[in-house]
């Protein structure tokens, strides 16, 4: 196995690629096309060979900045960085639509903030259309939603969206295309001595200690602190990062060969994942389930509104809910997908039923099997 399997489609089906800005648009404003058509080609090949793709592009701000003639790369304060990011994410989109059909695939665009992914409820409306995409065969294009994104509710930086993003997918792998080539054990810039870290399994706080907080390019805001934060939040969610220097031509396919960067294994695959979800919040109420439902879940399966043979508690869309079994003990644990109330009105109610009972389309599963824990 080389460096670079853990991220290769057999052994990664889900994978986020996030770009940063400092690759995307040279320093005088116009977009590096050349060098985005060889990553898309990287892309496109990984796409043949099976593997779903998230792109988190960044260059939203950069791009609007030159657009609009804004000092500082558009960021001397949050009303410029909003506008930059309104007018350059058009043209963002627009880029990445246009070569990713000249690859033959289709680009969606999906605009995040913050609070999209932290509000449970819309962590799983976030989550299941990126299911949804993917399953299309679509390939998604990420930014945060910087127009509305106002300093409390951002991330700021696009390396730790790109591993909350990962989590939302359950993907198995995060690679920061970046203009550092990895994680050194020392500014390479001002310090000759610096050596290229090739693999991080524990983020202790020496290495925290590596990474100062700027942005080497001046262009993005994710400096590597927030690349090794990045790396927690994947770590947490069971998915390999990895920081990849992007300033080379097709890029992931370098990556492919020589697997040069830094590599923060994941420690137990979607088992770390589950973990999360398990260990995450204290149980918000219970969904009794039938003997044919129980042995359904142990099969691998989403829990249907089927059935359920009563609900307890009065828990919202996307709480921790235990999953309980005839014998009266908790079998599993999940995020619901309704709100108590509904979920009362839907229990024990066939798929078929649904729409009418609730008066708007039904989602796939009471509780889905993608957050879902088997206890
Ligand atoms: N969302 C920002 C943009 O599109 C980039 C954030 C970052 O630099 O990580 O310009």
């Amino acid at each position: 196995m080389t460096r670079a399997d853990r991220f290769a489609p057999a052994s990664c089906p889900r994978l986020v690629v996030k770009i940063g800005s400092a690759l995307l648009v040279d320093p005088d404003g116009t977009v590096r096309r050349e060098w985005l058509a060889g990553v898309v080609a990287d892309l496109a090949a990984r796409h043949l060979s099976g593997q779903r793709l998230i792109v988190v592009s960044s260059g939203a701000i950069a791009l609007g900045a030159r657009r609009l003639g804004l000092p500082n790369g558009g960021r001397a304060c949050l009303e410029d960085a909003q506008a930059a990011a309104a007018t350059g994410q058009i043209a963002l989109s627009q880029l990445w639509a246009e070569l990713l059909a000249s690859e033959g695939l289709t680009a969606a665009q999906m605009l995040l903030t913050l609070d999209d992914l932290e509000d449970r409820r819309r962590y799983l409306n976030a989550s299941a259309t990126v299911a949804r995409l993917l399953a299309l065969g679509v390939v998604p294009v990420v930014n945060e939603n910087d127009t509305v994104a106002t300093e409390e509710i951002r991330f700021g930086d696009n390396d730790r969206l790109a591993a909350r993003v990962a989590q939302a997918a359950g993907a198995g792998g995060v690679i920061l295309l970046s203009d550092v080539d990895g994680l050194y054990t020392a500014n390479p810039g001002s310090d000759p001595q610096a050596q290229l870290i090739d693999e991080v399994t524990t983020l202790d706080d020496s290495i925290m200690a590596m990474a100062d907080g700027g942005s080497a390019s001046g262009m993005g805001s994710g400096g590597m602190l927030a690349k090794l934060q990045a790396a927690k939040i994947a770590h947490a969610a069971g998915a390999h990062l990895a920081i990849v220097g992007g300033r080379r031509d097709h890029p992931l396919a370098a990556f492919d060969a020589d697997g040069r960067g830094t590599i923060f294994p994941a420690s137990g695959g979607s088992g770390a994942r589950k973990a999360w979800l398990a260990g995450r919040l204290t149980a918000h109420g219970r969904i009794l389930i039938d003997a044919g439902a129980t042995s359904a879940l142990a099969g691998g399966a989403s829990l249907l509104a089927a059935g359920a043979t009563a609900i307890e508690g009065g828990f919202s869309r996307g709480d921790v809910i235990d999953i309980v079994g005839p014998e009266g003990r908790a079998v599993a644990r999940g995020l619901t997908e309704y709100d108590a109330s509904e979920a009362k009105l839907i229990a024990g109610r066939r798929t078929a039923e649904l729409a009418t009972i609730l008066g708007y389309a039904p989602r796939s599963a009471l509780v889905h099997r993608d957050h879902m824990v088997l206890l």
